[in-house]
């Protein structure tokens, strides 16, 4: 059948129209201080401008002007600074989940619990988040919903249930043998965990999560003691790098964490007992490490009232203070950090009470800073997305109120909040209201 050239033309015309006018989305963010997060430099009277949930363009108020009628955000009393990264987060896990009573939740009932956190956290100015072990594909599911729109929280990505050895830190030995349970992801010997690695990637996960050593929350093991061995991890991280994943490995015992570095992980998580061979093994390989200290104080204040079982606040006292003075020696040494905190351990939302604790240790605010912005977008390998605002980066914004480089705790006090182009919180909106 022949189609009338008029009806073509009409049809064509209406085609052009379509492609010449999509509907484009734009918002101008005057800030009265944009931190530049690489150099520490403040930019005052600043001007961001977004299309379509991107940074467009940014300078000098006076230089930038915007070109549509973009709604201009007022934040010329705040700070502005990228969105912030916690790469080592567990969404899906309560506090209050702990001991025994953690038996009696169910996968659909922790990603309850997820929806409810990843909300906490994009609230506490979190725009994306790693998230590093949770039960069945609890973390995938809520990925998924947040990527889709239906629920708020940060960008994730998600490892799904994390590896381990029989017995070990991710394998869960609350129960007796009749019970013949066994955790998600438990495989041994190499080629087992090969095929979990394969498994774990077939149900969503963007990242693997392994524990190399023994943990402190978990039930008969030392947090010291190695537990996969470097042929397990060597097998698991080729595996693993061959299907496009990066693997996070962790880690508190001395020979374990170096193990891991060996293995060629990209990421070392808790490094609590770390020594010197370890932190230079990490510069020479390029391997981040991921110090969780601000946890510790939780665990001995409140661990016995949330359901922790003795054993892991003994474990926890020591390693805890081990922990804050590694950070330390590997800072000093010039070490690659990343920000990662344990969410879930603590309250979810207190995530940036770690930076006065990093300050406190020797940190400046700038590289505390760093370490949840560029060094943390560059461990998830969204360098070219996240961690810095600049032409073609995600419009992933916060403010403070007062300049965060003089007073870091400014950021656990959080008062915008932009993802994606969207406000998720203006407390200076609210107010004037
Ligand atoms: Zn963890």
């Amino acid at each position: 059948m022949q189609i009338p050239k008029l009806w073509l033309a009409a049809l064509v015309a209406t085609l052009r129209l379509a492609a010449a006018e999509p509907s484009h989305s734009y918002v101008a963010v005057h800030c009265g201080t944009l931190l530049d997060v690489r150099t520490g430099h403040g930019m005052h009277d600043a001007m961001v401008l977004i299309e379509d949930g991107q940074v467009r363009e940014l300078g000098a108020a006076s230089q930038v002007r915007p070109l549509h009628s973009e709604k201009t955000v007022d934040l010329t009393r705040a700070t502005c600074l990228p969105g912030l990264i916690d790469v080592h987060d567990h969404l899906t896990y309560d506090a209050t989940d702990n001991g025994y009573e953690s038996l009696g939740i169910s996968v659909p009932r922790e990603t309850v619990k997820g929806v409810k956190n990843a909300r906490l956290t994009l609230k506490a100015g979190f725009t994306t988040v790693r998230n590093v072990g949770a039960d069945g594909y609890s973390d995938v599911a809520l990925r998924d919903g947040i990527t889709a729109g239906e629920v708020p929280g940060p960008r994730l990505l998600v490892s799904g249930p994390a590896l381990g050895i029989t017995g070990g830190h991710c394998d869960n030995n609350l129960l007796a043998p009749e019970f013949h349970y066994k955790d998600n992801a438990v495989a041994d010997g190499p080629w087992a965990a090969r095929a979990k690695v394969r498994e774990v990637i077939k149900y969503g996960a963007d990242l693997i999560k392994i524990c190399a050593s023994g943990g402190v929350l978990s039930k008969g093991d030392q947090a010291g003691a190695a537990q996969y061995t470097l042929e397990e991890m060597r097998a698991i991280v080729e595996e693993a790098h061959k299907l496009g994943r990066r693997v996070a490995a962790h880690a508190h015992g001395t020979q374990s964490i170096k193990d891991a570095i060996r293995a060629g992980v990209d990421s070392v998580e808790h490094c609590s007992l770390i020594d010197e061979e370890g932190i230079a093994l990490a510069k020479q390989a390029g391997t981040f490490l991921v110090f969780d200290i601000y946890n510790h104080d939780f665990i001995m204040q409140e661990g016995l009232k949330v359901g922790m079982l003795p054993e892991s606040i003994e474990k926890e006292r020591n390693l805890g203070t081990l922990q804050r003075e590694n950070f330390q020696r590997a800072f000093k040494a010039g070490a690659r950090l990343a920000f990662g905190t344990d969410g879930g351990v603590y309250p979810h939302g207190d995530n940036a009470k770690q930076f006065a604790l990093m300050v406190k240790l020797g940190m400046t605010p700038v590289e505390a800073i760093q370490t949840a912005t560029v060094n943390a977008a560059e461990l998830l390998g969204w360098e070219h997305s996240v961690g810095t605002l600049e032409p073609g980066h995600f419009a992933d914004l916060i403010a403070v109120e007062g300049d965060p480089l003089a007073d870091i705790t400014q950021l656990e006090h959080v008062k915008f909040i932009m993802k994606n182009g969207a406000i998720v919180k203006n407390e200076w909106q609210a107010a004037a209201r």
